[in-house]
């Protein structure tokens, strides 16, 4: 309890330094984004993993990218509707499909099934890896596999048909985005 409490004030830490640290331009941009609604330049799907933060590798502020992060970056039914609902309402006209190197869900899968509601997961990358058994291919497969299957998606649906997908991936320790899979 202790600990976790020590936790829950770190982060209430960052929260008050994040307030004192704002400039100008900063409250500017979060007052017009709340008052005016969003309007991100990019939907961004990846790792929860803690080292891969999107609006930082990306140098990208509030409002500006439309953010799903799941394990193995997978596209189940909930991470498929937020990509519809940025693509549809908010008119997203690109998405990204972001893996990256070390991706501990891929290593899970290349290592057999994972175990509860991991497994859901594994289940996914595995059908995208297929008999690969090189990490960082796996890892590039398991992207241009989400490509793929929001590419199905979204060209179903007249409204979100002319969104560019691309696949890229992020070596954790370079800090370097490749794209490897442009539609
Ligand atoms: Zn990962």
């Amino acid at each position: 309890m202790g600990k976790n409490t020590d936790v829950v004030e770190k982060l209430l830490n960052g929260n008050r330094m994040y307030l004192e640290r704002a400039d100008g331009d900063e409250i500017k941009r979060r007052v017009k984004n709340a008052e005016e609604g969003q309007h991100p330049y990019a939907i961004v799907v990846t790792c929860s993993d803690s080292r891969v933060i999107p609006e930082k590798i990306f140098s990208a502020d509030l409002g500006d990218l439309f953010v799903i992060r799941v394990a193995g970056n997978v596209l189940g039914e909930h991470e498929a509707g937020s990509v519809e609902y940025a693509a549809e309402h908010l008119h997203v006209k690109q998405a990204v499909i972001l893996g990256h190197t070390q991706c501990g869900a891929v290593g899970a899968a290349l290592e057999g099934d994972g175990e509860g509601f991991v497994r859901t997961i594994t289940d996914e990358i595995k059908k995208a890896i297929g008999d690969e058994t090189d990490y960082d291919a796996a890892v590039r497969r398991n992207v241009c596999y989400g490509v793929k299957v929001l590419s199905g998606i979204l060209s179903k649906n007249p409204e979100t048909e002319d969104v560019n997908i691309c696949g890229a991936v992020y070596d954790v320790k370079s800090g370097l985005v490749t794209i490897i899979d442009r539609d």
